[in-house]
């Protein structure tokens, strides 16, 4: 929702103001919303209330009287820390208000969630993003939203100011779902684009060259093009910028590790996905993990 289409401003939480959070509720301060932000780190913290965003100390405090709730962590655990319990924000929002997950955390934990907000008489939508930091700070997120739709009803406007292409996939779950397939894609591509861009260095192929190549040619993808790995090329890309994250090692690790499990939950079993999660598994090992993803060169080269 944004101001120049006349809607209505709301008042909203926002728990978890990293990578992704702070651009994302910076978004939600610039369309006109007020913004209750939560961290537990004071970096983050600072840079929010740089963007106009009130950091208050506790979810309960944040979420006493707002419209939604949106939640933007790690995984699924901190996720579940974060909205159930007696100091959540199940336990503090009012009645009728909805949290919109907009993290990444799998099927089963989007589902119980739901169904833990219901009882509390509150709303539950998962909707993982992507699209990157940098889909974040230009407010060009994909977003797949699964739950009620009197719910979705209540965050699809909001999500208008961080997102331009927003989808209600299904029940409860099925965002996740559908970010566990984009992701384990993305995933694998990012690999191949990692473990074929050392070979392209070892051939002396020059890495302008081999980007203009390939982005004409049938190799291009979306993260070759976005995530090139090798740097000096692509000046948005984590490449360029020491490796810095973006999206990091050990959330892309969790990604695969989401995709692989739900596939043996089908007894299937994803060949190049389970490759991929052992390689970026091997990165993190290597004491990358907090590295990019396009950092997995890194790892492979050495
Ligand atoms: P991040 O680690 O940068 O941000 C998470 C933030 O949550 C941190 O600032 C951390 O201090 C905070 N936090 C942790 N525990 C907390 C708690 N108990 N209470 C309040 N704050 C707490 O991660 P990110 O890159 O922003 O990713 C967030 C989610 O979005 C993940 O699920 C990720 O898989 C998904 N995602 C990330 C990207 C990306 O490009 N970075 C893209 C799409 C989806």
């Amino acid at each position: 929702m944004s101001i120049s289409e006349g809607a209505e401003m709301s008042k909203i939480a926002w728990i978890g103001l990293g990578h992704m959070g702070i651009p994302m509720s910076k978004n939600m301060v610039d369309a006109g919303h007020t913004v209750l932000g939560v961290d537990i780190a004071e970096p983050a913290r600072e840079a929010a209330r740089r963007n106009g965003v009130t950091v208050v100390p506790t979810v309960a405090e944040a979420v006493r009287d707002v419209d939604a709730v949106f939640t933007m962590l790690q995984n699924g655990k901190v996720v579940t820390e974060v909205v159930t319990g007696p100091d959540g924000a199940f336990a503090h929002m009012p009645a009728g208000a909805v949290v919109v997950d907009c993290s990444t955390t799998g099927i089963d934990t989007a589902r119980a969630l739901a169904t833990e907000a219901r009882q509390h008489g509150v709303g539950f939508v998962d909707a993982p993003v992507s699209g990157g930091v940098e889909g974040a700070a230009d407010g060009s997120l994909t977003l797949m939203l699964g739950g009620d739709i009197e719910h979705v009803a209540i965050a699809e406007p909001l999500l208008k100011s961080v997102g331009a292409y927003i989808v209600h996939v299904g029940a409860s779950g099925d965002g996740q779902a559908m970010k566990v397939v984009n992701n384990a894609m993305m995933a694998v591509g990012m690999a191949a684009a990692c473990e074929v861009s050392v070979l392209a260095r070892r051939l002396n192929l020059d890495p302008q060259v081999y980007f203009n190549v390939v982005t004409q040619s049938s190799g291009d993808s979306w993260v070759f093009r976005n995530w090139f790995p090798l740097p000096g090329v692509v000046d948005t890309s984590p490449s360029s910028h020491q490796y810095e994250p973006g999206f990091m090692i050990d959330l892309i690790h969790k990604d695969l590790y989401l995709a692989n499990a739900t596939a043996a939950e089908f007894g299937l079993r994803l060949e190049t996905a389970a490759a991929a999660q052992k390689m970026f598994a091997g990165a993190s090992a290597k004491g990358l993990g907090q590295k990019d993803c396009t950092g997995l060169v890194l790892g492979l080269d050495g």
